[in-house]
Formats: C-alpha cells, sequence, structure tokens
C-alpha cells in the first residue's frame, strides 16, 4: 500500500457516501449465479440443483465430468457424483460506475458453495477492488483482499470491508476481467469519450469474461462505433488496426457480398486477414486455413490455396511447415513443381527429409569447391622456417581433422572460410606436418585468433614466427 495522492484521497472519500448499486442488481446476480450449478449423478438419476429437479434417461446418460443440459431449466451444467460433499467455485463481477466524472471499475467477487444436506448452492458477494480508469487503472482495495501463495484471496465471511486504500504493486493487481453489468452502461459513458462507442451493444452481447480495459481501449477508436453499428463484434476489439473511412471494400479489403458471413460467424481480425488473401463464405475452409495462417502466403508461391487444402485433406496432413520446407527445398533442387508428382508427392515426410538431406549434401559440395578454389590464391602465403610451416587449410575434410586434434570449433568456419569471410590456416612443425600445433584465423592480412589445442594460447617462440608471417608474408612490409 503506498503513496496515496490527494485526487484518490478524496475519490474515496467521495465513494464512502455517494457508491450504491444498480436497482436490478440483485436480479443480474441471480443470473451470474445461475451459472453456479451442477448436475448430479446418482446411477441413472440426474438432479439439477439450479431447477432442483431430476430426470433419467432412456440409454446411458453422460459421466461424472461431462457437461449436459438439464430438460427442465435447459441450462447446460458439469455432471458430478450425487455422493458430492465439498464444492466451490468463484467469479468476478464487475461494474463501471463514476464518481466526480471519474470512471471507476468495481470489481466483486461471487462465491458459490454446495450445501449437501439441502442439495443446493449457496451464493455470496462482496466488493474487494477498484480500479480508477484514467489513473492508468490504479488499484484501491478494502481488506476483504489478502495476498495469498497463488494471488489475491478475498475473504467471504468477514462481516466488514475495512478501509480502502491504493495498492501500488503490479504483481497481485486484481484483474477487471468478469461478468459486466451492462444495464448502467449507456448512462454512465454519457460525457465521457466513449459516449458515442456503443460499447454497451457488444457488452450486452458478450456478458460474461469481459477483460474491460481492453474493451475500454478498443472502444476509443474512431472504427469502434462502425463495428459495433455492423455487428462485427470480434473485430470491434481490434478497432485499433481497423481505419474507419471509406467504401465496404477499402476497410475490409473484400467486398460487400461478404458482410453477411462476417457478420454471421463474427469474424476475428485474424480470420480478416485470410479473407483478404483468400474470400470464401465457407466457414470451414476458413477455420481449416487459420490453422495455416503463417505459412499459406508461402505456398500460394508454388500452388492455388485450392490444391493445398484439397492436397492436405485427401493426404490428411496436419503439418503445413514441412509441406512449406518441402517446397522450398525441391525448387532449391531445381525439381519442376509444375509436376504434381513432385508438388503433392505421395510421402510427404519421407521426400521432405530425403530433400533436406540432398540440400545438405549439395551445400556441403559448393563450400568444399569453394574453398579449393580460396586454397589455390591462399598457398602463395605459405610460410616455413627451420621448426614451422604454416599453410591455408585445403578442405573441409582438413577442418573438421583440425578440430578433431584441437578440440576446437573451427569445422564451424568451414562455410565462412568457403565465401571469403576469413582465412583459415594451420600451423606445423615441419618435423610432423600431421600433427596440429596451432589454428590461425585471419582477417584482411591480420591474425585475429591462434589457438593451440584446447583453445590454449600460443607460447612465445609460435607468437615469433606468426608475427614475422604476419609481417613478411601477409602484409609484405620489407624488412
Ligand atoms: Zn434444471
Amino acid at each position: 500500500m503506498g503513496y496515496m495522492n490527494k485526487r484518490t484521497r478524496e475519490l474515496i472519500e467521495k465513494m464512502k457516501v455517494e457508491f450504491t448499486l444498480p436497482k436490478n442488481w440483485n436480479n443480474f446476480l441471480y443470473e451470474v449465479e445461475k451459472n453456479h450449478n451442477l448436475i448430479l449423478k446418482t446411477k441413472n438419476t440426474y438432479y439439477c440443483t439450479n431447477c432442483q429437479q431430476s430426470f433419467t434417461y432412456l440409454n446411458k446418460g453422460p459421466k461424472v465430468k461431462q457437461e449436459t443440459r438439464c430438460p427442465h431449466c435447459k441450462n447446460k451444467y458439469m455432471v458430478r457424483s450425487g455422493t458430492l460433499r465439498k464444492w466451490k467455485v468463484r467469479d468476478n463481477i464487475l461494474l463501471l460506475d463514476k464518481i466526480d466524472g471519474e470512471l471507476i471499475i468495481r470489481i466483486f467477487d461471487i462465491e458459490t458453495y454446495f450445501n449437501p444436506e439441502k442439495q443446493e448452492m449457496e451464493h455470496d458477494t462482496v466488493e474487494y477492488a477498484r480500479k480508477i480508469v484514467d489513473d492508468d487503472y490504479r488499484e484501491i482495495r478494502n481488506e476483504r483482499v489478502s495476498i495469498a501463495q497463488c494471488g489475491p484471496f478475498v475473504y467471504h465471511w468477514k462481516d466488514d470491508e475495512g478501509e480502502w486504500r491504493t495498492y501500488d504493486g503490479d504483481w497481485y493487481e486484481s484483474v477487471a476481467q468478469g461478468y459486466l453489468y451492462t444495464d448502467n452502461l449507456k448512462n454512465i459513458l454519457k460525457g465521457t469519450i466513449y459516449e458515442k462507442s456503443r460499447l454497451w451493444k457488444l457488452a450486452k452481447k458478450e456478458k460474461d469474461h469481459i477483460y474491460l480495459p481492453d474493451l475500454l481501449s478498443a472502444a476509443k477508436y474512431p472504427s469502434f462505433e462502425m463495428l459495433v453499428e455492423l455487428k462485427l463484434f470480434n473485430l470491434a476489439y481490434d478497432a485499433k488496426h481497423i481505419y474507419e473511412k471509406g467504401t465496404f471494400k477499402q476497410i475490409f479489403g473484400l467486398d460487400k457480398t461478404y458482410y453477411e458471413f462476417m457478420r454471421k460467424h463474427n469474424i476475428t481480425r485474424e480470420q480478416l486477414d485470410i479473407l483478404k488473401i483468400y474470400p470464401t463464405k465457407d466457414i470451414k475452409k476458413l477455420k481449416f486455413l487459420q490453422k495455416y495462417q503463417y505459412v499459406i502466403q508461402d505456398i500460394q508461391k508454388y500452388t492455388t490455396i485450392d490444391n493445398f487444402m484439397k492436397y492436405f485433406k485427401q493426404k490428411r496432413l496436419k503439418d503445413a511447415h514441412l509441406y512449406r520446407d518441402y517446397l522450398k527445398f525441391a525448387k532449391e533442387l531445381g525439381l519442376d513443381l509444375k509436376n504434381k508428382r513432385y508438388l503433392f508427392p505421395d510421402k510427404l515426410k519421407t521426400m521432405h527429409d530425403l530433400y533436406e538431406k540432398q540440400i545438405k549434401i549439395m551445400k556441403q559440395e559448393k563450400i568444399q569447391k569453394n574453398i579449393e578454389k580460396r586454397v589455390k590464391d591462399l598457398m602463395d602465403n605459405t610460410f616455413k622456417n627451420k621448426e614451422f610451416i604454416i599453410f591455408p587449410a585445403s578442405s573441409v575434410e582438413e577442418l573438421v581433422d583440425e578440430s578433431k586434434q584441437q578440440n576446437n570449433c573451427v569445422r564451424t568456419y568451414a562455410e565462412k572460410y568457403s565465401n571469403g569471410e576469413c582465412d583459415i590456416y594451420l600451423m606445423r612443425k615441419i618435423s610432423n606436418p600431421k600433427i596440429s600445433v596451432v589454428t590461425v584465423e585471419v582477417k584482411e592480412n591480420k591474425v585475429v585468433q591462434k589457438r593451440t589445442k584446447n583453445n590454449e594460447k600460443t607460447n612465445q617462440k609460435q607468437d615469433e614466427f606468426l608475427d614475422t608471417w604476419q609481417k613478411r608474408v601477409l602484409q609484405k612490409v620489407a624488412i
């Protein structure tokens, strides 16, 4: 509980006097409570704790922990065993309120207990936290909250809520997400920047588990109102990314004939992005493509999306990344991707692995060729005195051998060496030129690395030899 500014103190004082609950608040709670029920199963008899009526199934009924719909009250609940004794569930309830022109999110905790004697649910709701919207959702909370090991814990048995104080830590902030009371929204938002947003329309549609800060921040964007009006509620959450001016086609990148489809399925921005690439009014196709949204544009370079879908369905394939990589390999290997045999291989994984291997070999061969070319030039830098000789590494094989002998990672330099990013030389004893002594890396005619076995440092004699070589041969300084 940190320092409290004057404004916050004032707000807290005013809340004490002015905050009440809406008239039909209890009806709202009653609706939320309805969700906290179970269907209790004793053999083939099912008992609904909501409407307190029983029912049976002709054939085998649902099992424990499955969901089922009560035929009397028509609500869907989880099935639990009739011997159930202890059961508890909680939810957040949100109420947007206003004081002194300042929007405040009030957060309540609703807790439901199962009473096994009465075979019914008992509910209790208490308020525990408030957030000042325009003060970066600064949180104030009362003494009903305490920090338990796994986050804030709300006490229901405390009679007194105690003092309201600010909470400035960020670790255990209460989350303004839950069932939102919607009847007061239009009124509360009058005179605020949200007055015209029609946020209440979206909220009424969603009701449960609304994350209010997200909704409020989306509602600030000019396109929000238009999207709510069009009943494109999921897109309204992404109002930030949707520009509000222009024709339907300019705004959504799609023909107006797609509107009915978009509204009916309440499409998301992700889905809209796919529709722009592949316009369809088939929700199954859209959902299928959603699984592959990151690769379809790549795949489109090689074949149509229709062909891709057909191929994947026929072969019951799931991994589009694998397919995309396969196509890339096939192209690198110069295969004719107009030929269906290559475009839609019978055994994707097998062919993917095979081509991957072939490309690796092809790359190795290219590296080897380039190294051979480079060695021709570097050979002139070979140098020796009575004791040592130094010469360029002449092949990938030689690099691998040097790595093994010296226990270093020079083999991983093969590609850099082959394309001229660095030069690799091997310094050895004249008396025994097969045994490694120093591995040397040269860049722009300068020794940048010299390593003996296990990446140890060179000794004085070796240094002297390398210095002379660098000056006389690499840099051609006359001595
Ligand atoms: Zn029922």
